[in-house]
């Protein structure tokens, strides 16, 4: 720890400074292993399908188990929840009854991304070649998704009602697909003068999947046939099982290091996946708390929490009403009601780090900075904190005593200046369950791109944030 002497102005004033500073040796070491971990997560689990199945495999070795393997519940069992592959929940069950209140732990693990289209296949005549058609999951800018390795994950189910599971692109003997950009040589009538958010429109995200065809003499199509008799020998598929499929296109990239000091991280999907990491390795470190620690990952955050896998389905309540009915001998519905108006959550969420070259838009006093460790946010929304769940001031207290006890860094934060733009959490829909619900989450640079930048000591100030809030009492 560097020790400085504190003049007045420290003693009266927040502080400002990068939590770099106080990162010890000891800490040092702990902070580049974890983002290790970290590294690995993303470079696996890059769909809310497959941090599923991370998650749920990572939980079973800390010994988690399905709530079916248990006929009553009591304090430290440890319960492992999940939603048509797409949601999942873990829970500690506390020494104190689930009707006081537990502590809640939410994040989302859908990132932006460009799905398939139901009937995706064509071929292009003229340029000779197959394509994928797409429609964007998400706030994507749809420039920063052409020109990068790219690769396909998700499922299909063919006529039999078989899943087949697929995935191209992230091993390094498989080829990846790309969607092409125009040389700057020719684009000057046709793209320079586009505004933003059309120097790619929708329909021309397309995938380029092929450009040879097929053998076969007889063929009209003989492009879009090649790729199909590729698929059929790979899956057994014809074209009409792609309709009952969900394939989703994500950068073929892995997590790396970024910076000469390798103090960041830089990868795809951490929007909100740095958020689920630290929070599933939170509540594997919890251990007989006083509350029940609840951690919820949800998927489909990023168009609106709709579903039965978003925040705003059912499966909330279901997880807490299951327990309670291996809990409570005498289970009713008011004592889930209760058991939700008595608890706390975070939404844990990411935030947006002040941008060296676009500074207008934060108000620099309220800004998220890398490297100041989980950001705090009251509010969210858009035009005069519209749509937002404006967090209660004393909750904010209990989790600002509660980090600086805990020596926790970190920094409030606001997405950017009023009327600036603004977005919206599952903070929201959480407090709809009529509990005390905050957002809070490491800020991030380059939201929503491809390759998403965050800090290490900020990583590893959100596990142990999520870990204290769920100890504590
Ligand atoms: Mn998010
Ligand atoms: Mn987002």
């Amino acid at each position: 720890m560097v020790k400085k002497k504190q003049t007045l102005e420290d003693k009266l004033s927040t502080k400002q400074e990068t939590s770099w500073l106080e990162v010890t040796k000891t800490q040092e070491k702990k902070i580049y292993d974890f983002a290790d971990g970290y590294k690995a997560f993303l470079s696996e689990a890059k769909t809310e399908r497959e941090s599923v199945d991370f998650i749920v495999e990572a939980a079973k070795k800390k010994g988690f188990k399905f709530l079916d393997k248990y006929k009553n519940l009591k304090a430290g069992d440890k319960i492992i929840f999940t939603n048509m592959g797409k949601l999942a929940a873990l829970a500690v069950i506390g020494k104190d009854p689930i009707e006081k209140g537990m502590k809640v732990v939410a994040s989302h693990i859908d990132s932006p991304r460009i799905d398939l289209k139901q009937k995706p296949l064509y071929e292009d005549v003229d340029s000779e070649l197959a394509l994928f058609k797409t429609h964007y999951y998400g706030g994507i800018k749809k420039y920063q998704w052409v020109n990068i390795p790219l690769a396909l994950h998700g499922i299909i189910m063919n006529a039999d009602g078989k899943i087949l599971n697929v995935t191209i692109g992230e091993d390094p003997n498989d080829p990846v697909f790309i969607i092409g950009d125009l040389l700057p040589h020719l684009s000057h009538k046709v793209q320079s003068d586009r505004k933003m958010s059309e120097v790619i429109k929708g329909e021309e995200l397309r995938i380029i999947i092929g450009n040879r065809p097929s053998s076969d003499k007889d063929a009209k199509s003989k492009l879009k046939l090649n790729i199909l008799e590729i698929l059929n020998k790979k899956y057994g598929i014809v074209e009409e099982d792609l309709i009952s499929a969900e394939l989703q296109v994500v950068p073929a990239t892995d997590a790396r290091d970024v910076g000469l000091d390798r103090s960041m991280v830089g990868g795809y999907g951490q929007d909100d996946r740095i958020c689920a990491y630290t929070s599933l390795k939170a509540i594997m470190d919890v251990d007989k708390p006083k509350k029940t620690a609840l951690t919820l990952f949800f998927d489909k955050e990023e168009v609106g929490s709709i579903g039965a896998t978003g925040a705003q389905g059912g499966f909330f309540e279901m997880v807490v009403g299951e327990m309670l009915e291996k809990a409570v001998p005498n289970y009713r519905y008011s004592i889930l009601k209760r058991a939700m108006t008595n608890s706390r959550a975070v939404s844990a969420d990411v935030d947006a780090g002040v941008h060296p070259m676009f500074k207008s838009v934060h108000d620099l006093g309220n800004a998220a900075r890398l490297g100041h460790g989980i950001g705090i946010c009251k509010f969210g929304g858009a035009r005069g904190k519209g749509g937002s769940n404006d967090a209660n001031a004393e909750f904010l207290g209990e989790l600002r005593i509660l980090f600086n006890k805990t020596k926790i860094p970190w920094q409030y934060t606001e997405l950017g200046k009023v009327d600036e733009g603004g977005g919206g959490t599952i903070a929201r829909f959480l407090s709809e369950h009529n509990l005390e619900v905050i957002d809070c989450g490491p800020p991030l640079l380059s939201m929503h791109s491809p390759f998403e930048i965050a800090s290490k000591v900020d990583i590893y100030s959100a596990y142990r944030a999520f870990l204290e809030f769920q100890k504590a009492d």
